[in-house]
């Protein structure tokens, strides 16, 4: 398997403040260990590209993009939600992250990767059309869906999501679309509060109990995800990877294992080469525990380079 990873310096401008858990510390943490253990250099990398205004403007209307632009403050932060907040170059760090899934696109459509890691903030899962919340500006899983239909002629595209938290955005900007299957498990009752019921036949909803394990889930995952995905037959999985389902995130209270990432991800793998000639793209969502954000990752990689979870010792 040949597997990219991308990211840009960009991500790192970006900033909430000093306290807020969603930081720049986060990919330093996924860059330090993956080149400790050496998967790093065992990936193509590379650097997005910032995302085009067309490209964003594919799910978000132009008049929500410019609103986001004016909210822009030039200095200090300025508060989208309690929890969501911009300084100068947050725009900037969103629209290379958005780039990354669209540069990442490319490359499996090109055969020049067959799968790609998007290490890249700030996430976009929780951002719908016209509205920027959860930590999120733009929706970069689905500004990469669109690009794939429209610059790569991609029929069905499958999103993955397996976020502690549900993918509110992704649902609202694809709802009732038949051409994308959107597979969503998540803490529940839980953030965002909103599209928790699945009433749309392109939608599935895997609401997990508070403590639930890597058991549950992978039983969970089998049950609903697998028929869903076996009848959609994808010809581009993107996956939204949050790592904040780890038993070790303070965010959440389910109870994943690196090991059931390095499970979810075969399983999304197994998948693309299915239907979809290994076309997949993986782009970084949420997992605020700064080693079990690293460890997920590590196991998420090795999968995607088609590495078994436990490496015999040298
Ligand atoms: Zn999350």
């Amino acid at each position: 398997m040949i597997t990219a990873y991308l990211t840009h310096p960009h991500c790192i401008l970006h900033h909430m403040g000093p306290e807020h858990p969603e930081s720049p510390a986060r990919l330093e943490a996924i860059r330090a260990r993956l080149s400790l253990c050496g998967l790093l250099q065992q990936t193509m990398q590379g650097e997005a590209k910032e995302a085009s205004f067309e490209a964003l403007e594919r799910v978000h209307p132009a008049r929500h993009l410019r609103a986001l632009e004016k909210c822009l403050p030039s200095k200090g932060l300025a508060a989208i939600d309690s929890d969501t907040l911009m300084n100068a170059d947050s725009l900037k760090a969103a629209r290379v992250a958005a780039g990354a899934v669209i540069k990442g696109v490319d490359q499996v459509f090109r055969r020049q990767a067959d799968n790609v890691f998007c290490a890249v903030r700030p996430p976009g899962h929780h951002a719908e059309a016209t509205e920027a919340m959860g930590f999120c500006f733009y929706n970069n899983v689905a500004v990469g869906a669109a690009h794939a239909r429209a610059r790569h002629g991609a029929r069905r595209v499958a999103i993955l999501d397996f976020d502690v938290h549900q993918c509110n955005g992704t649902i609202d900007i694809f709802k009732n679309d038949p051409n994308v299957l959107i597979c969503t498990s998540f803490q529940y009752p839980f953030y965002p509060w909103r599209y928790l019921r699945s009433e749309w036949h392109n939608v599935v909803n895997t609401p997990l109990e508070s403590g639930c394990d890597g058991a549950a889930f992978r039983a969970s995952i089998e049950r609903h995800w697998l028929p869903a995905l076996h009848a959609f037959k994808p010809d581009l999985v993107l996956l939204s990877t949050g790592f904040d389902a780890h038993r070790d995130d303070p965010m959440g209270d389910l109870c994943l294992d690196d090991e059931d990432y390095h499970w979810v991800t075969q399983l999304a793998i197994e998948i693309a080469a299915l239907y979809a000639e290994n076309r997949l793209v993986s782009v970084l969502e949420g997992g605020y525990n700064p080693v079990s954000l690293a460890s997920g990752c590590e196991a998420h990689v090795k999968a995607l380079l088609g590495l078994p979870f436990a490496t015999p010792a040298a």
